[in-house]
């Protein structure tokens, strides 16, 4: 008899989008011409830059010739993509780094969510909250995260980040926590941590021996100089930190799936003997046998960002999105409304009036300006109060979604 992996029917059923589809199509039901503007999902809107659909073809051609066509590629990517992101995204910020220590991906959701195979099912793993809900639903599958209740993991720790800490996660006391995931620039919350703030949660891991799992999907849209990119600028981080990049935010790659992930050599994990087993070795052996690597021409496309005129192409896509940001940000605040984030990353997350609940918000905000936010419950429990708006729509829908929630809020 085959039997199910139980874990699996531990998650939460409802998959936030999937929530909010619902409720934006029931109003549509009703209100068949209603011009409905979304500012909820995370997903880019402008298109891949000339310099990447340039290196797309010429790869496929490539591809179509025998004499260059390409079949299998090395499991951890390309060496020269990996030869790219070392001379660009690290380098210049005196990081060391290996090409042997980048494993290029089908994107950073993959890697963030398989990276916790590689380890004991009974670490205790911790979270900023409100958060990216794959690092929790990952754990969730194989048993790791306990049971749900009052909207929360039995068996999970979790660190709010809320106004009232100025979205300062504060480090665990009592039990300590084996695996902490990190995210910054944040999703949902769109706030960032300075070095400092960075630093101590590298010294805690180096203290208690925890392993800090960090996404920097994000780290394009920083804007202060003072904040770090890479978890690699904190002294120490190479021994404790995994970290997680995107091409999807960085370049709109959403839809052609690149990414790659960091496992310094220096990480290491214990055995109960205590032996030390290297990361490094262990991903690759995992990646070896369960994926074959990144399409050639999603990795021609990725290395395409790096030259000069991809550079200064997603630059531009990015400073468009950060307008958005900036824009949304000066208005919403000019309307009475308490926003945080927007500065350093493409989302802002504002306090919903009067104690509103979030969802209790997202309806009056869909049925009264026809404007979908993401209500933040959905990424945690400290999200309840607040909801996220997006910085990645035209300008023209966001200008228009902005004039709504104005003459909206007005009126109430
Ligand atoms: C969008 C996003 C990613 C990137 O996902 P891809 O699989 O690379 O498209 C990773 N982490 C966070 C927090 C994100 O919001």
């Amino acid at each position: 008899m085959a039997l199910v992996n139980i874990h699996f029917l531990n998650l939460q059923s409802n998959y936030l989008f999937a929530d909010i589809a619902k409720k934006v199509n029931a109003f549509k039901v009703m209100h068949p011409k209603a011009d409905v503007i979304s500012l909820g999902i995370g997903d880019v809107t402008q298109p891949l830059c000339p310099a990447v659909i340039e290196a797309m073809r010429k790869a496929a051609d490539e591809m179509g010739d025998k004499e260059t066509f390409r079949g299998y590629g090395p499991e951890q990517g390309y060496d020269f993509l990996r030869e790219a992101i070392l001379k660009n995204d690290f380098l210049p910020r005196s990081i060391r780094i290996s090409p042997d220590e980048i494993f290029i991906n089908d994107g950073a959701k993959s890697d963030t969510g398989n990276f916790q195979e590689l380890l004991h099912w009974d670490n205790f793993i911790g979270v900023t909250d409100p958060i990216y809900p794959v690092y929790i639903d990952s754990n969730v599958m194989i048993g790791r995260c306990g049971t749900f209740r009052d909207g929360r993991w039995t068996n999970v720790r979790y660190f709010p980040t809320t106004a009232e800490n100025g979205f300062i996660p504060e480090l665990p006391k009592g039990r300590p926590v084996d695996v902490i995931y990190l995210c910054y620039p944040n999703n949902p919350t769109g706030t960032v941590l300075t070095k400092q703030e960075l630093r101590k949660w590298v010294n805690y891991a180096l203290k208690n021996d925890a392993l800090i799992l960090f996404d920097a999907a994000y780290q394009a849209y920083i804007r202060d100089p003072e904040i770090p990119h890479s978890i690699y600028e904190i002294r120490g981080a190479r021994k404790c930190a995994v970290e997680f990049r995107s091409f999807s935010k960085t370049a709109g790659f959403t839809g052609v799936r690149c990414g790659y992930t960091i496992v310094p050599k220096d990480v290491s994990v214990s055995t109960f003997e205590g032996e030390r087993i290297p990361l490094n070795q262990l991903w690759l052996r995992r990646q070896c046998t369960k994926f074959n690597g990144t399409s050639y021409i999603s990795q021609r496309a990725a290395e395409a960002i790096y030259t000069p005129e991809g550079r200064e192409q997603v630059q531009q896509t990015i400073d468009y999105y950060m307008q958005n940001a900036h824009h949304m940000l000066s208005v919403l605040r000019s309307l009475g409304f308490e926003c945080y984030g927007g500065e350093n990353a493409p989302y802002i997350w504002m306090r919903t009036p009067n104690g509103m609940g979030s969802w209790q918000f997202f309806e009056s905000l869909l049925y009264g300006a026809q404007v979908v936010c993401t209500p933040g419950v959905g990424f945690g429990p400290s999200g309840e109060g607040y909801v996220r708006f997006t910085a990645f729509g035209s300008h023209e829908r966001t200008e228009e979604a902005l004039q709504r929630i104005a003459q909206w809020a007005g009126k109430k």
